[in-house]
């Protein structure tokens, strides 16, 4: 049984940010401030779901201080329960809330036990599609002025992850770690991947096994293609469906990047029918020209792609 007065005092408070910190996983989670009254009120032994039911249906509530809605309330709420049942809730520090905050100790904890780094290899990109988040669409980004991810950095980066992991007393060892490339482009910084993988071998089977991932828009594919299969790597190729569906992503000069994209996946399909089965999975920005079925039904005629595709 969870013990939710414990549950709720291991909400973190830092000024409007909530962070909830779980040593059963071990993560803190950034969370909504909604979802920090919620926790602390199911603490108070609230039945929430009793309890909103008995709120307006519409219009604005005003729940200590935070403005929302039934719906949204009724969200959190159900989202504390899948929290609860995905074993978030247990084992809290019984600590007082006010005593609690986010210190050395508590980020390295969550770093030594990330199950996931990731790299973001170049900003670079061989493409220009009309609605990357980094194009004219948007404002307020961060200038993309072509920098690569500097290797040292990385390497100084794992080093330092791997030594945390090293110190995790075997409970807490994280046996798999996902390593992922994206950019930009990554495999305009082939080297860099190449350096990388080169890197953690040292770190192979002392602490923890390493799975490598990369989102890649395949137009280089043809050329890199061995490296990947021999190093097992998970991809995931950005395809937004047929020809037409896919006509947003486009060569910097506007001419279309379907033939290309489907070409170098036809030839790993043929060439690696195994590694495409089980390796090779397909990513989709979802828009006016297409919709998920298509985009499915698009996959399994052209691309006999059935399985481990994901939008
Ligand atoms: S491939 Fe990705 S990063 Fe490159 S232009 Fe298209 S959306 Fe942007």
């Amino acid at each position: 049984m969870i013990d939710l007065q414990t549950q709720a005092m291991s909400c973190i408070s830092e000024g409007k940010h909530a962070y909830l910190y779980s040593p059963n996983i071990p993560q803190t989670l950034l969370i909504h401030p909604l979802l920090k009254i919620v926790l602390d009120m199911r603490a108070e032994g609230v039945d929430l779901r009793v309890w909103v039911n008995g709120l307006e249906n519409f219009g604005c509530l005003d729940i200590k201080g935070e403005k929302t809605s039934r719906k949204e309330l009724e969200y959190y709420i159900e989202y504390s329960f899948f929290l609860e049942a995905h074993g978030y809730l247990k084992d809290i520090k019984k600590s007082c809330l006010k005593d609690l905050y986010i210190d050395a100790e508590i980020v390295k904890e969550n770093l030594r036990a990330t199950p996931q780094i990731s790299f973001e290899v170049t900003e670079r990109c061989n493409l220009k599609c009309e609605y990357c988040g980094y194009g004219e669409l948007y404002s307020g980004y961060e200038d993309r002025i072509g920098r690569d991810l500097p290797l040292e950095s990385a390497k100084s980066f794992i080093a330092y992850i791997m030594k945390l992991k090293e110190s995790a007393s075997s409970n807490r060892l994280v046996t798999s770690t996902a390593v992922t490339f994206y950019g930009g482009e990554p495999l305009l910084n082939f080297e860099f991947i190449k350096e990388i993988v080169k890197y953690i071998d040292q770190f192979k089977s002392i602490y923890t096994q390493f799975i490598f991932n990369m989102t890649t828009n395949a137009v280089l594919l043809d050329k890199h293609i061995e490296y990947l299969v021999e190093n097992r790597f998970f991809i995931a190729i950005s395809l937004d469906g047929d020809e037409t569906q896919n006509s947003f992503r486009r060569f910097p000069n506007g001419e279309s990047t379907y033939g290309k994209i489907v070409g170098n996946v036809m030839m790993l399909k043929e060439e690696f029918p195994d590694y495409y089965n089980d390796y090779v999975s397909f990513v989709a920005v979802l828009h006016s020209k297409n919709s998920k079925k298509k985009w499915r039904i698009s996959l399994e005629t052209s691309l006999k792609k059935k399985s481990y595709s994901q939008t």
